[in-house]
């Protein structure tokens, strides 16, 4: 919690004092690995691993999110929807994580995932109404000049190909009636 708060003032607000967000925007991501246990015991930590530089050199708070599909469609939640997760530089403070298992090559999204991530995307809006964003983390910069994205460090920003156009486009698909907005089209 300590981290979190820490992290907050260092990248949104430097008069932060909790971790609580109120979700905006639902962002989906893959782990880049082939299972949730082995993405549960990254999670399962405080503090980032030092191997990762950029992030690490950003703050020592872990990486982390709301939820965790596996490829069978299971939906694991890991926090609550309105505690702050750290997985997209940004939007942390509106954002809610999907984190899908799997990767663009080795363990392509599966069709299960598809469905999970939908479901779980409708029942979020229906949730929490203020959800007006739905987006890919490798969507993430075009949302930089929305009102919506706050960093206060310029140079602070990572390239994400995660979960990729083709899993977005099928997810969008079977949520369209929820009139989600995607990343700012310039
Ligand atoms: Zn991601």
């Amino acid at each position: 919690m300590a981290r979190t708060i820490a992290y907050r003032r260092a990248h949104q607000d430097p008069a932060a004092s909790g971790v609580e967000i109120e979700p905006r925007m639902i962002i989906l991501h893959h782990t880049g690995g082939g299972s949730a246990d082995a993405t549960w015991r990254y999670f399962d930590r405080p503090t980032i691993e030092s191997a990762r530089k950029t992030i690490a050199d950003a703050g020592d708070l872990n990486v982390s999110s709301q939820f965790l599909v596996d490829r069978d469609g299971t939906i694991f939640r890991l926090m609550p929807e309105t505690s702050m997760a750290r997985h997209c530089v940004g939007l942390n403070h509106v954002a809610i994580g999907v984190e899908n298992v799997g990767d663009l090559d080795q363990h392509p999204l599966t069709d299960a995932q598809v469905e999970a991530d939908a479901a779980l995307v409708r029942h979020l809006k229906a949730r929490f109404p203020a959800i007006t964003h739905l987006i890919g983390h490798h969507e993430y910069l075009a949302m930089e000049g929305h009102p919506y994205f706050l960093e206060r460090d310029p140079k602070y920003r990572t390239r994400k190909a995660d979960p990729g156009p083709a899993f977005m486009t099928k997810v969008r698909a079977r949520v369209a009636d929820l009139g989600l907005e995607g990343p700012l089209v310039r």
